[in-house]
């Protein structure tokens, strides 16, 4: 078979660089190595997707967005960050913005589902689930993968299989692997006292938990531990886990019941050292895998196949061929610069937060306080939280 781009990954930013690769009028055959009905069904994964505005915009532009019902939109109107029990909360809201949220909390598997929605729709996308790749083999003029239904021949090799990507291992592509040595439990709970759409994240001693405000009286609950304490969590008997999050939330939302299956991530930061080889790119968490701190790994992904597919269009309006290094390498360079600033405080933020010796709890509280008072600070942070720049 044969298409102009074959992607490896039909996960939402495999999806996505289908859709925008496809309106430039290229061929696209997406491999994934899920079921269909698991792609146009995708079950519930515990991730609340914080998106900026400039995702939405994106999502927007590649018809994606339609796909998502309004009710399960929830604005996240004001971010609040606190350390320890009673310190200054670090705050963030839309004040003098003109805007009536920071962001918008939509449910990764929503999100997966509205692309497959509007992917299948689309009559220059093939997508081929439940195909596993093995290989790439490298030609000089065309790209095969190999998978386990036979052979893919294109122009260009699109890897988004996820930041323990296997493509991006036989490429040769080496990554910097962060292990933050801690796991992430999330679930959605029902409360009795209202959210009012503010996120609170809250770093307490052995613990980070996220209160993240989802419509129908529910928030999602993000607790970060260390891995071996997690699994006690995600197995324990239903009543005893409304206790026990109550008790960790410092009972600050009234009575709270488990509403959804609990999932676990552990949290491994990856930075891909090369996002591109001849007839060959790296996009989303195999590009750049994020610690969800600072939720930006999708956004980023999201920019990253925006970057990929504008570089793509160039060469095609100069009549240059779409897999050049010298066209990956413009993407790369532009996704580097996009993603590297954030990935690298994203790791420091982790660490201050997650560790519990003296110097670093001392620090946080100390940060928060200065961090507080500084407004060039907090304008910066609100303007990336919220990432308004117009989509092209
Ligand atoms: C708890 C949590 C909360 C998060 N919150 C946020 C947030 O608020 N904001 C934000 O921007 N981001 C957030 N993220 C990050 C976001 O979920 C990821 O960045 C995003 O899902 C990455 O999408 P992807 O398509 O690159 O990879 P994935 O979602 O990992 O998809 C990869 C796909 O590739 C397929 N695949 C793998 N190997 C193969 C193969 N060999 N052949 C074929 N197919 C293959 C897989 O089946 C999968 O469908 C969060 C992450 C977590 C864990």
């Amino acid at each position: 078979m044969q298409s102009d781009v074959t992607i490896i990954g039909g996960g939402p930013v495999g999806l996505a660089t289908a859709l925008s690769l496809e309106a430039l009028g290229l061929s696209v055959t997406v491999m994934e190595r899920a079921p269909a009905s698991t792609l146009a069904e995708a079950p519930f994964d515990g991730r609340e997707i914080a998106l900026t505005h400039h995702s939405v915009s994106v999502l927007k532009n590649i018809g994606a967005w339609a796909h998502i019902p309004e009710v399960a939109i929830s604005p996240l109107r004001e971010a609040r960050v606190e350390t320890g029990r009673h310190n200054h909360p670090l705050t963030f809201d839309t004040r003098g913005r003109g805007v009536d949220a920071l962001g918008y909390l939509v449910s990764n598997h929503l999100i997966r589902r509205a692309l497959y929605a509007q992917a299948s729709e689309r009559p220059g996308i093939t997508i081929r689930g439940g195909t596993a790749t093995q290989y790439v083999r490298n030609g000089r003029e065309e790209m095969t993968v190999v998978h386990d239904g036979g052979e893919e021949t294109s122009r260009l090799v699109v890897a988004a299989d996820g930041r323990f990507s296997q493509v991006r291992r036989l490429q040769r592509i080496g990554a910097v692997v962060h292990d933050f040595r801690r796991s992430m439990l999330v679930c959605r709970m029902a409360h009795e006292s209202p959210h009012h759409h503010v996120a609170t994240q809250w770093f307490d001693e052995g613990q980070t938990i996220a209160l993240l405000p989802v419509n129908g009286g529910a928030s999602s609950v993000v607790l970060t531990l260390p891995s071996d304490r997690i699994e006690a969590l995600r197995h324990m008997e239903r009543d005893a886990f409304n206790a026990q999050i109550m008790q960790r939330v410092g009972n600050r939302l009234g009575r709270m019941r488990l509403v959804s299956t609990r999932h676990v991530y552990p949290l491994r930061g990856v930075y891909a050292h090369r996002f591109a080889t001849p007839g060959f790119a790296l996009v989303g968490d195999a590009a750049v895998g994020m610690h969800p701190i600072t939720a930006h790994g999708f956004n980023l992904g999201l920019k990253g196949q925006e970057t990929l597919a504008q570089e793509v269009a160039a060469a095609m309006e100069k009549g240059a061929p779409i897999g050049s290094l010298s066209v990956l390498r413009r993407f790369e360079r532009r996704h580097r610069l996009a993603t590297a600033p954030l990935f690298a405080a994203t790791n420091g933020i982790a660490t201050l937060y997650t560790r519990d010796e003296m110097p670093f709890r001392e620090l946080r509280r100390a940060g928060l306080r200065v961090a507080d008072m500084l407004s060039p600070f907090k304008n910066a942070v609100t303007d990336m939280l919220m990432d308004r720049q117009k989509t092209a």
